[in-house]
């Protein structure tokens, strides 16, 4: 038997699973507030759903397989493209904007590194059905407003895909060579799609490269475009709007125009953000706009706006959550294990945090185990204080009490909480 993990995979445990469970119940609490719809997604689509607009690199890196019965299917790279799914077939007549959200595994084969795996989760929302630069803000911002619930300090970075697409455009590049310089930009390298540019092009480009700050002149390439692009003109005075929306429902949020900004995942159509935590590597959540999505997968024509965020790394990033210990529960021989599970019971009942040292426990190591544990109290059930009695070791104070059943609650400093 092999006990190896499959390459790229992994097991996440203890206070990781901690830190992930926490961003997902806060999310879902947060989500929940603002109007947003839970829906659960399967692991497995079509493969044609997935390769219809997810975009070469995603292709690349698919988990795809015939099942049993034939069909080309394939494990969720992302979860966009199956929601659109969802929404064409099952919410398509609710009236709009149709808000939802989902998390669930998502698989790709990338080269593994830290932050990035073959299996990793996505925490996703969509809203369906706005084309309002306001339905952008809200989902730029309760992107922020997710990563602020557990802490996270990060900036958004924003922009619009047109800018980058008309630049490129303007050259004469069209199609795949589009969709691979847009994956390009996404990483990083400028260099290499500086020989597909023209004159211009490449003069723009240069100087975003030479000069970083240049690219948040909002004023700058709005004035470039207005004659050269006007796609992109458009893009960026709704860029423009965009942002002063984000900045009303949140003054504080760290935003940061970058107009040489492009996301490699093929549908997006206007306003591109990411969540990055400065002195980290990659984006912690990323999303945007993507009106033809929906109308591609054969849907209704239908303007949509989300984000996916790695809720692996955003556990990364997260401090991690404390561990609170309060009672431990040890039967120290034989007679007393019967009592030792009453104990836990009733303790368990109140909702008090408790945990069962299962067995006969010598006294000696019962203490030496509460102490390294770190637990408050230490419950002894045995003979020696006669039956429906208990000692109770305070394990700071190294104080002993005894208590009856019915006082178990009380001497240990939870109330009059009784068994329910
Ligand atoms: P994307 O769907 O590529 O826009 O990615 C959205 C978010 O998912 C990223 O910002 C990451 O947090 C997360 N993510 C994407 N790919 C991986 C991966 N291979 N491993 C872990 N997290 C990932």
């Amino acid at each position: 038997m092999n006990f190896e993990l499959v390459r790229g995979m992994r097991d996440v445990i203890g206070p990781e699973a901690k830190s992930q469970r926490k961003f997902e119940e806060m999310s879902s609490l947060i989500l929940d507030r603002l109007g947003y719809q839970e829906v659960k997604l399967p692991s497995i689509e079509y493969y044609d759903l997935l390769a219809a607009k997810a975009g070469e690199e995603l292709l690349d890196s698919l988990y795809e397989f015939e099942d049993r019965g034939g069909r080309k299917v394939a494990l969720t790279p992302e979860l966009t493209a199956s929601a659109a799914r969802l929404y064409t077939m099952k919410l398509r007549d609710l009236p709009k904007p149709v808000k939802i959200w989902y998390v669930g595994p998502c698989f790709r084969y990338d080269e593994p590194q830290k932050g990035r795996y073959r299996q990793f989760t996505q925490l996703g929302v969509e809203v369906y059905g706005s084309s309002s630069p306001l339905a952008d803000a809200e989902v730029a911002y309760v992107s922020s407003r997710l990563l602020r619930a557990v802490g996270i300090k990060a900036y958004l970075k924003v922009g619009n895909i047109s800018f980058m697409r008309s630049l490129l455009e303007g050259s004469g590049v069209r199609g795949r060579d589009l969709s691979k310089a847009i994956r390009e930009i996404d990483h990083g390298r400028y260099e290499d799609v500086m020989g597909l540019l023209n004159e211009d092009g490449k003069k723009m480009l240069k100087e975003m490269v030479d000069s970083p700050e240049s690219r948040s002149d909002l004023d700058r390439w709005e004035g470039v475009a207005k004659d050269r692009f006007p796609s992109a003109y458009e893009g960026l005075r709704r860029l423009r709007q965009v942002l002063v929306m984000m900045r009303a429902m949140d003054p504080q949020l760290e935003v940061k125009v970058d107009v040489a900004f492009a996301r490699g995942i093929a549908y997006y159509t206007d306003f591109i953000f990411e969540a990055v935590v400065p002195g980290t590597e990659g984006s912690l959540l990323g999303g945007g706009r993507y009106d033809n999505l929906i109308s591609d997968l054969g849907g209704p024509a239908t303007p949509a706006v989300g984000f996916a965020v790695g809720v692996d790394r955003v556990a990364l990033s997260m401090s991690p959550v404390a561990e609170t210990k309060q009672v431990l529960v040890v039967a120290i021989d034989d007679q007393s294990l019967e009592k030792a599970a009453r104990a836990f019971g009733i303790l368990s009942n109140a909702d008090v945090r408790v945990e069962l040292l299962p067995g006969v426990v010598p006294i000696r190591e019962a203490l030496e185990r509460a102490l390294k544990g770190s637990y408050q109290k230490l419950v002894i059930a045995g003979a020696r204080e006669g039956p429906d009695r208990f000692a109770i070791r305070d394990m700071k104070a190294h104080e002993q009490v005894e208590a009856s059943e019915a006082s178990l609650l009380r001497q240990l400093g939870f109330g009059e909480v009784g068994r329910s």
